[in-house]
């Protein structure tokens, strides 16, 4: 069942490097939830079909018409842009009288490994607001004369009981991330009065250069990020390893579908949800009532009675593709994978009836009716796909927003690349596999 999506897509594979230039540039770019909608905005706005509805700069609904009205339904193909950081703290700067450096507080969002985040180049990226509404864009550490910052790793020979005898989870607690951004020190005379102090010292840097006070990042959203671009990846360069691929990739993908699309014969909507990694939650997250409330606005949009029962109504006929990664075998690791049903990188779009952990627990699993649909669709086009889990039934699980777009009564199901390294710093996707994720979503707006 499962077939090399570099045989099926043999002939496109000038097609193939040109979307993967093109994803490279915008994931190297994107290392913020708001960076994907500057991004993506930006293109959209430039097209007089596509008509959006923004919400906050952090979560976004593109709609294009379709032949059919939409009171048939919408084809949604939702993704989330959000992924696992480290955030700062609203006190973040302190420093260490002991051993004289200066330091931000951190506190990590979503499902990180801690230890992959140590000893490595970290940049700042994010926005920081003034009290009178002022906003500033930061980011330091992604052009190479910037400054970066970096977690300091403690040093094997010392590790012996503080690291070595804890279990991984344990290794790294997350309050000892703490980010390292200076040391500079010079001795005065009357320093144990009142003298030089490092913290100050650092403090009064951000306030020349970005007019930060202290108290201004109690209303800001830095984000700590793996400095650097993507890169190919392999002799044969087949992968590209970034970070921010879940999910980006499938924001991205999605994006590009719903420009490309010809003649879509379904109303198209691309939804790019915020907060997945924590839950969904908050009013820029798919459980929020944001799907409703765009597509209120397209039924406006198009001259369509907006009354609750019409929305159900649309809601309830409607389909959706919940466009999120999926876990591609990892050769040292298989013990984890029940092979016939994982992912294979490079194999195409993995499609995931269900996801859900400890029995289908919390997995939207889809109608096989629906399944049936996707999978025809896909083959009429020689979309490469393949069915896929996450991995063993025991071993673990994963959730993503398709339980919240399915209580609406719209049918949805799974779908996008597989990765290794997921939620990793440096995670690894197949070209061909991307390539086949943009062709997926496509053709599920074109075809009935
Ligand atoms: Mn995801
Ligand atoms: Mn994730």
């Amino acid at each position: 069942m499962k077939k090399s999506a570099w045989t099926l897509l043999k002939d496109k594979k000038e097609d193939i490097e040109k979307f993967s230039k093109d994803y490279i540039s915008f994931i190297s770019f994107a290392k913020t939830e708001r960076r994907v909608i500057e991004f993506v905005l930006e293109r959209v706005k430039e097209r007089e079909d596509l008509f959006f509805v923004n919400n906050r700069g952090k979560s976004l609904a593109i709609y294009r018409k379709g032949k059919r009205s939409i009171k048939d339904g919408i084809r949604y193909v939702a993704a989330h842009i959000d992924v696992p950081r480290i955030d700062l703290k609203p006190v973040a700067v302190y420093d260490d009288n002991q051993a004289k450096v200066a330091l931000m507080e951190t506190h990590y969002y979503g499902g990180i490994k801690k230890y992959q985040w140590v000893a490595r180049p970290i940049s700042i990226v994010g926005v920081v607001l003034k009290e009178d509404g002022t906003k500033i864009d930061i980011e330091i550490g992604e052009d190479e004369n910037d400054p970066v910052f970096t977690f300091a790793d403690l040093l094997p020979h010392l590790a012996r009981k503080a690291q070595y005898t804890k279990n991984l989870g344990e290794a790294i607690p997350g309050e000892k991330l703490d980010l390292l951004i200076g040391s500079y020190h010079e001795e005065e005379e009357n320093e144990k009065e009142n003298g030089f102090n490092i913290k100050k010292y650092i403090l009064d840097i951000i306030k020349e250069k970005y007019g930060i006070d202290e108290e201004d990042f109690v209303s800001a959203e830095l984000e700590v990020v793996p400095s650097g671009r993507a890169r190919e990846v392999g002799f044969d360069r087949s992968m590209i390893g970034a970070y921010g691929h879940d999910d980006r990739i499938c924001g991205y993908t999605a994006f590009r579908a719903i420009i490309d699309a010809k003649d879509p014969k379904w109303p198209s909507v691309v939804l790019l949800f915020d907060k997945e990694e924590i839950g969904s939650d908050g009013n820029t997250g798919a459980q929020s009532f944001f799907l409703e409330y765009a597509t209120l606005k397209i039924m406006e949009h198009e001259g369509i009675d907006v009354n609750p029962l019409v929305l159900r109504e649309i809601l309830f006929k409607s389909q959706a593709i919940s466009a999120d990664v999926s876990a591609a075998v990892n050769p040292d690791w298989k013990e984890v994978h029940e092979l016939k049903n994982a992912a294979i990188l490079g194999h195409g779009i993995a499609l995931s009836k269900y996801t859900g952990h400890g029995g289908k627990y919390g997995a939207n699993d889809a109608h096989a009716e629906y399944v049936a649909l996707i999978r025809k669709i896909w083959n009429k086009n020689n979309v490469p796909w393949q069915p896929a889990e996450l991995g063993k039934v025991d071993e673990g699980g994963g959730g993503t927003v398709a339980k919240y777009l399915s209580r609406s009564g719209i049918d949805t199901i799974d779908a996008g690349p597989a990765l290794l390294g997921m939620h990793s710093p440096f995670e690894i996707v197949s070209k061909a596999d991307l390539y086949s994720a943009y062709l997926a979503y496509k053709v599920f707006f074109e075809e009935e």
